[in-house]
């Protein structure tokens, strides 16, 4: 059954196939529902008026009443224009038209009180006003336009062919006058409606765009927000749901290895927190259910060890296990650290990653199908067809920031039944962000960090001190502690940060001469094995500082760094900043971070920088980070793009996500399937679109 909502644009009166067509390509508007579901991005008050002495040149839409005091028309041919002077009570501005000139003039006449309404700019140092609407008082009065007028978004294109805000805000009402109120009919319960005292859905749709008072367009705002968090989350939980009723693998023991390693060979106490999330994992792995799990913990908060353990319950129980991570250097690093704390168990580890090729990947590959490989550490290279497993039990996915939801996907296929999995993040998110971009998953969060770790002292400094900070530098190799020197890489400008690199690299062998000083440098357009020389230099502490590229900013461990001296640190946002900080402070000794700015700092750079000396907390800097850049540009969320939200924002909207989330959840708890009557009508919605747009499963 096809809806009236579901109309092509191109029918609506006024539009027409042309201007449909822009519409389409430039707003994604293709029917009557996708052009209610244009929210307007403002309002103005057309109750008010501005007075002329009060303009201001904030760009924005004003409403004036008074006289046209005198016309005169000005130029020749191309510059021919009609100059109006406009009249209130506290001055006067010049008003333009460039068309219809003769029209205008026949119009407006002299002394009569008009209301305009435009954009004013400034031109010659005056306010001006172009083509502004402009009508009488009395059918201003008349129009029962006193109340909020919508303003809606529009692109050059559109512009260039008259398809502004006030064309789009004309065919919405022409629309809403149109359909009736059983044309948006009711989709939430009537429980959660009075919970959270929302408007009914109609209403919300005509007073987003037609707000009688201020308060109405509030309502109606929140009302829609709340529709549209609710709807993802009800898909998310949904997934999550489903997978909870799906058969997973029982691992029936935590298994022979998991015993001997946690009490012979386990190199340190667990913290309660890494105890918690174990049991968490446990519970999960015996369920019956597959696992999906996100952990999230701070840098150096003891992930890895939580994730070997796993792997070891997957082996223990005859189950192969893997730990995906975003770089070949973390994934070796991995591959180290793991074999060697394993190797009193006698298991097989191996790694595969882009550069295992030829003979030694195949051998590689028949072992591993021959269930020959306990556990296999690798890149990307794991989720390639060809890599076929004889028993996956779990697969451990590290720092998944960088890893696109598909990969995720891409993984689970392996084997009949599906393995568990364990995602791991790099950077806390703030969990507002976490319940749109991994609500499917199941939460964990070691909110610990292990005990005796010192804090970092984290300062800022201009170039100006340079020399006092090579001071320092200095001192603390004397202590035969190793340093970090760290230049921002930006894909865009990587040339020129990499010259720029290679000079402070020049700059520091000068300042740090040999013999007495050894320097190891690596950056992205490096061979690999030329970059892993220099990296396994520092790494065994022949050289005293590493020069780089951010290409360390994921997982390197070497505790005998002291110092991380971040140079332009202004240019890096926080998480980033956050996670190169991690890399000192694993040792016993006192560990500095220093940023390094010009002395000239953008307000946002200067919170990033105040944030990262006041605070060492994750969850605080990802909180303060979204509030910064919105959460389009939060790292661990980029890739998730096909997650748009209309209306809703981060981080304003947390609240309204909580309750959302809330509500679904207990929805689909008590009725996983909507079969209750009083879901029918949410149900129905649901269906119709998942008919337009494909599986409503398939959100993600
Ligand atoms: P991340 O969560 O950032 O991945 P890691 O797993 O790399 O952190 O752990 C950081 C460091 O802390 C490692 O050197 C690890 O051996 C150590 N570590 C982890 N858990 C503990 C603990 N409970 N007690 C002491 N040291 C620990
Ligand atoms: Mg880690």
């Amino acid at each position: 059954m096809s809806h009236i909502l579901d109309t092509p644009i191109d029918y609506l009166k006024g539009v027409g196939p042309e201007k449909a067509a822009i519409l389409k390509r430039e707003v994604n508007i293709y029917t009557y529902r996708d052009l209610l579901d244009y929210y307007p991005y403002r309002y103005v008050d057309r109750s008010k008026f501005t007075q002329v002495k009060d303009l201001t040149d904030a760009n924005v839409y004003v409403q004036l009443k008074g006289k046209f005091i005198r016309l005169e028309e000005q130029g020749q041919a191309r510059t021919r224009r009609l100059v109006g002077w406009f009249q209130d009570e506290t001055g006067i501005v010049e008003v333009v038209w460039f068309r219809a000139i003769k029209w205008i003039k026949d119009f407006i006449k002299l002394q009569q009180v008009y209301v305009i309404f435009e954009k004013p700019t400034i031109f010659n140092g005056k306010f001006n006003f172009a083509h502004p609407d402009i009508e009488t008082i009395e059918s201003y009065t008349e129009s029962g336009k006193q109340g909020y007028q919508a303003l809606y978004n529009t692109t050059e294109k559109m512009k260039a062919r008259k398809l502004d805000s006030k064309a789009i805000g004309r065919w919405v009402i022409q629309l809403l006058q149109t359909i009736k109120s059983t044309d948006i009919p009711e989709i939430l319960p009537n429980d959660i409606l009075e919970k959270y005292r929302l408007v009914h859905r109609y209403t919300a749709m005509v007073n987003i765009h037609q707000p009688p008072t201020i308060h109405a367009q509030e309502d109606a705002t929140r009302r829609l927000k709340f529709e549209e968090l609710f709807l993802l989350q009800l898909q998310l939980v949904r997934l999550r749901l489903l997978r909870k009723r799906s058969v997973g693998r029982v691992f029936e023991e935590v298994g022979a290895y998991f015993n001997d390693f946690y009490h012979h060979h386990l190199p340190f106490r667990l913290t309660e927190a890494q105890k918690r999330v174990l049991k968490e994992i446990r519970k999960d792995t015996i369920s019956g259910y597959q696992m999906n799990r996100l952990l999230q913990g701070d840098v150096g908060s003891g992930k890895t060890i939580v994730a070997l353990l796993a792997m070891l319950m997957s082996v223990g129980n005859q189950q192969q296990a893997a730990l995906m991570a975003p770089t070949e250097i973390l994934a070796q690093q991995h591959f180290a650290g793991i074999s060697e704390l394993v190797q009193p168990l006698g298991l097989k580890v191996e790694i595969l990653t882009g550069s295992v090729k030829g003979k030694k990947r195949k051998q590689l590959l028949t072992a591993l199908e021959a269930g020959e490989i306990d556990i296999l550490i690798g890149t990307h290279a794991l989720i390639e067809p060809t890599v076929v497993f004889k028993s996956l039990g779990l697969v451990v996915i590290d720092e998944q920031h960088r890893f696109g939801v598909e990969q995720r996907a891409k993984l689970r296929d392996k084997g009949s039944i599906p393995p568990h999995i364990l995602v791991m993040t790099a950077t806390p998110i703030p969990r507002s962000l976490a319940m749109i971009f991994y609500g499917d998953l199941d939460y964990s969060v070691i909110d610990e960090l292990p005990p005796g770790r010192k804090p970092i002292t984290t300062v800022h400094r201009t170039h100006a001190q340079r020399l006092s900070v090579y001071g320092f530098l200095k001192e603390e190799i004397a202590k035969g502690r190793q340093i970090y020197v760290v230049y921002p890489l930006i894909e865009e400008s990587e040339k020129i940060d990499l010259a720029s690199l290679m000079e402070g690299y020049e700059s520091i062998l000068q300042s740090f001469p040999r013999p007495q000083y050894h320097i190891s440098v690596v950056h992205g357009k490096m061979k690999p094995d030329i970059k892993e020389t220099e990296m396994q230099q520092f790494v065994k502490g022949n050289t005293h500082i590493m020069v780089a590229t951010t290409v360390i900013e994921v997982g390197v461990n070497v505790p005998n760094a002291s110092v991380m001296l971040i140079e332009n640190a202004e240019r890096f946002g926080l998480s980033q900043l956050h996670q190169l900080r991690g890399r000192v402070g694993r040792g016993a000794e006192q560990s500095y971070c220093i940023l390094m700015t010009g002395d000239k700092l953008s307000n946002d750079s200067k919170i990033r920088i105040k944030t990262m000396c006041e605070t060492q907390d994750g969850f605080k800097i990802s909180e303060v980070d979204l509030d910064l850049r919105g959460p389009g540009d939060i790292e661990g969320t980029q890739q998730s793009g096909d997650i748009q939200l209309k209306l809703s924002k981060l981080p304003d909207d947390k609240i309204i996500l909580e309750e959302a989330r809330k509500s679904a959840t207990f929805i689909l708890e008590n009725d996983p399937d909507l079969k209750q009557v009083q879901h029918s009508a949410l149900k129905y919605f649901i269906d119709h679109q998942a008919k337009l747009r494909g599986n409503w499963s398939q959100v993600l």
